[in-house]
């Protein structure tokens, strides 16, 4: 394919909140456009009106902007074949179904539900193919006239030709399917209402998509949507068939399918527990391709030189959230500090800060940002690192204090105290020789002197390097802090 002559196209339903999945499918094909210098098209496919919903139409236009997807054409920036809301074009999809019936390709269904599931039992039965039994392929006027009288009202349905479909996935190879497999379908409801199966090909079709990649779980819609294809081109409607590419499925717990139902599929989630965009998408990146065997950590600059569909892997992939969140790590520590400090900025207010809005030093978080940094899986965690400077008493966490507090460590404390009393608050270094200098003096290493101090002072038993906390809190505020501890021990 030359380059600038890729068309791919992102094509949710707005029904329910962005996961995971349709953020890796958003991914892989905005990433081969932007690799080939091709299209990339961002439709809604917006059809069932039960079941789609404003709020998630807003939605994904905003999740698809913070994770920094830019579309050529689309909602809002428009395009030549726009609209590209396919609520708006449902004039388009009853003319080309009333095409595809005057040509032949389609007819009027006037099977009941009912009839359908008795035929597709006895089918069952007898071991025969249990799809569509074509009965009302060839429907005489009579029986036409009949069917009406009896208030009957048909569906559209597409005549599959009685071939063997053969295409190759550009992610699977050569896949045939036969015509038994492939039952004659639906692609207008009885009132009307167009159905996903005509709409998404007649629009990949008119806005001359050249590559369909999505999820594996459409890959039994592909020889169906072929055969819609062969027939919209004889009629003038489509160009060419355009290649498919059927991507992994994402594994979940258990290795079972990861489900749009499983909280952990939520894009939101990532979003609000503060991964940042460009380490959620490292991470979706790896679910079925690798920029090398040696390198997990790329930039998307980096994904979208090296990226091809031709590489991605066929098996499912495993989301592990572990990883994921070692990724993001990754790109925490990548950040320049100003760029850390300012994605903070929504975990060092309302609702997620426990402090008082006055109570926030901004010389303070600017000195223990590079600190927290070199910490965080996720963006969230800030908030109780860093909450010991802000808060007027340390954290109360009762679980660090049973571990911490132990047979002695008042007198620790004591010691401890006075050692930092006289210590250099101007370096880190000097309070931790305080510190070592009150173990020592009570036979215990640099880690077990600490502990208590560091609950002591922030609340609990882990958190940022300590003597760089202790030296940003300052003096006095430590000083209080022990003096407090050791009255509630002596309580
Ligand atoms: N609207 C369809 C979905 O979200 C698009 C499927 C496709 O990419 O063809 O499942
Ligand atoms: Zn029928």
């Amino acid at each position: 394919m030359a380059n600038g002559s890729v068309r791919v196209r992102f094509c949710p339903s707005p029904t329910g909140n962005p996961h995971v999945g349709l953020v890796r499918t958003a991914l892989f094909n905005w990433a081969y456009a932007r690799h080939t210098g091709g299209t990339f098209v961002f439709r809604i496919e917006d059809t069932d009106a039960a079941r789609d919903s404003e709020e998630s139409y807003e939605q994904l236009l905003d999740s698809l902007r913070w994770l920094g997807f830019t579309w050529d054409e689309g909602p809002e920036v428009g395009g030549p074949h726009a609209p590209y809301r396919q609520s708006q074009r449902m004039e388009t999809y009853k003319e080309v179904a009333e095409k595809l019936k005057d040509a032949g390709h389609a007819y009027s269904c006037y099977c009941t539900a009912s009839e359908l599931e008795e035929r597709r039992d006895a089918a069952r039965a007898a071991g025969r193919p249990s799809g569509y039994d074509g009965k009302c392929r060839e429907v005489t006027p009579e029986q036409k006239a009949q069917y009406e009288a009896e208030g009957r009202e048909p569906i559209v349905r597409f005549r599959m030709p009685d071939e063997t479909i053969t295409f190759t996935d550009l992610v699977r190879g050569e896949l045939t399917f036969t015509p038994e497999n492939v039952p004659d379908y639906g692609i207008v409801r009885a009132n009307g209402a167009p159905l996903y199966t005509l709409v998404n090909p007649v629009d990949d079709a008119l806005m001359e998509i050249t590559h369909v990649l999505r999820g594996e779980d459409l890959l039994s819609s592909t020889p169906r949507q072929i055969a819609l294809y062969k027939a919209l081109i004889e009629l003038g409607i489509a160009k060419e068939v355009p290649s498919f590419g059927h991507l992994p499925y994402v594994m979940g717990e258990g290795n079972k399918k990861l489900s749009k139902r499983d909280p952990q599929s939520s894009l939101n989630l990532y979003r609000e527990c503060g991964f940042l965009p460009e380490g959620l998408l490292n991470y979706l990146s790896l679910l079925g391709w690798s920029l090398s065997a040696d390198q997990d950590i790329f930039t998307i600059e980096e994904m979208v030189a090296a990226f091809d569909v031709a590489d991605v892997n066929p098996n499912p992939a495993r989301f592990d959230l572990k990883k994921a969140e070692a990724i993001n790590a990754d790109h925490i520590r990548l950040l320049d500090v100003k760029e850390f400090t300012e994605r903070c900025a929504p975990w060092l207010r309302a609702p997620f800060a426990p402090w008082a809005p006055e109570d926030f030093d901004e010389a303070k978080w600017e000195a223990i940002a590079p600190h927290a940094q070199t910490r965080l899986k996720v963006l969230s965690e800030i908030t109780e690192n860093v909450d010991f400077l802000f808060l007027p008493e340390p954290a109360e966490d009762e679980a660090s204090w049973a571990k911490a507090m132990k047979e002695g460590s008042d007198a620790l404390l004591r010691t401890a105290r006075e050692k930092l009393e006289s210590a250099d608050w101007t370096s880190a270094e000097s309070l931790k020789e305080a510190v070592l200098a009150a173990g020592e003096a009570h036979g215990l290493k640099l880690g077990k002197a600490q502990a208590p101090v560091r609950v002591a002072v922030t609340g609990r038993t882990v958190g940022l390097p300590l003597f760089e906390s202790l030296e940003i809190l300052g003096k006095e505020k430590t000083l209080a802090r022990i003096d407090a501890a050791l009255a509630k021990l002596a309580a």
